[in-house]
Order: C-alpha cells, then sequence, then structure tokens
C-alpha cells in the first residue's frame, strides 16, 4: 500500500466505493464521475504507478479480472460494447497514480469521442514506424 494513495485506500476499506469485484489480487468499483452508464475502473491492490511501470506477472493477473468483469458489465447494463482505457502519465490526462483501466460501456448512437482522429502523410508515418521499431527492446 502506498501513502496517500486514493485507490490503496479504497482497496483497504479506508475510503468508501461501489465495489462491483473483489478477491484477493483485484478490486472493481464504479468511477465516481461516469463518462458513460457502468463506467468502471479495474485495479490491481499491488501498488504500482501507472502501466508502463507494472510488472508484466501483475498485467498477467489483472487483464483476465479486466476481461470478465466487462463481461459483467456489459451483461447488466445491456450495453453494446465498452472502450477499455488506461491513461499513462499527466500528458495523457491520468490524475490518480495507481494503475488501473476504465471499461466505459457504450450504448447505440451514444455519441461519445473519446479519440478524435487526423490525417496523416504516409512518408511520416512510415519514417516513424522506422523510429519506432529501432526502439523496441
Ligand atoms: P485517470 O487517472 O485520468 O484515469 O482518472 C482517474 C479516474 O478515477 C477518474 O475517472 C475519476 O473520476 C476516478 N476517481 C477518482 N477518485 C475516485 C473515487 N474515490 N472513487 C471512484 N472513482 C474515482
Ligand atoms: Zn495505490
Amino acid at each position: 500500500m502506498a501513502a496517500d494513495c486514493i485507490f490503496c485506500k479504497i482497496a483497504a476499506g479506508e475510503i468508501p466505493a461501489e465495489k462491483i469485484y473483489e478477491d484477493d489480487k483485484i478490486l472493481a468499483f464504479l468511477d465516481l464521475k461516469p463518462s458513460s452508464r457502468g463506467h468502471a475502473l479495474v485495479i490491481h491492490k499491488f501498488h504500482t504507478a501507472d502501466f508502463a511501470s507494472t510488472p508484466d506477472g501483475i498485467l498477467n493477473e489483472i487483464v483476465p479480472a479486466v476481461k470478465r468483469i466487462a463481461a459483467g458489465i456489459m451483461k447488466a447494463t445491456g450495453a453494446a460494447g465498452f472502450n477499455l482505457t488506461t491513461n499513462n502519465g499527466p500528458a495523457a490526462g491520468q490524475v490518480v497514480f495507481h494503475l488501473h483501466f476504465h471499461i466505459i460501456p457504450r450504448y447505440a448512437g451514444d455519441g461519445l469521442k473519446l479519440f478524435p482522429q487526423h490525417e496523416s502523410e504516409k512518408s511520416k508515418r512510415q519514417m516513424l514506424a522506422e523510429e519506432i521499431k529501432k526502439n523496441l527492446a
């Protein structure tokens, strides 16, 4: 447990939340300010700040749980789909620095636009792809 981490405090029962799933490692609860009905957050009880700094072993435990919880949310809400996101770093809008996955249920015609898209030039895409490939370990 990390001091002053709001999600560790929820996991420890020190701050209330609308819990929807809990086991010895994983906790899921409804987002306080939902983007859609049923918007939930899934955390691992092992504190890590963000996705990039989380060991693979922890990710291997949380991802199947996210899948199972998303299926339950879909059934309960009647949603037609869902967006799965994690904000990694302040530039990406992360404000709570305990890894969490957002499950955002989507409803037909809800008009929610999460990721605006832009045109790009093929030559720039190719150069960027090469640069990224070089930097992959
Ligand atoms: P982010 O770090 O950008 O992924 O955003 C953190 C998310 O946590 C936001 O969607 C908040 O609405 C949500 N949140 C913050 N505090 C609580 C809380 N006490 N209970 C439930 N959700 C929370
Ligand atoms: Zn924490």
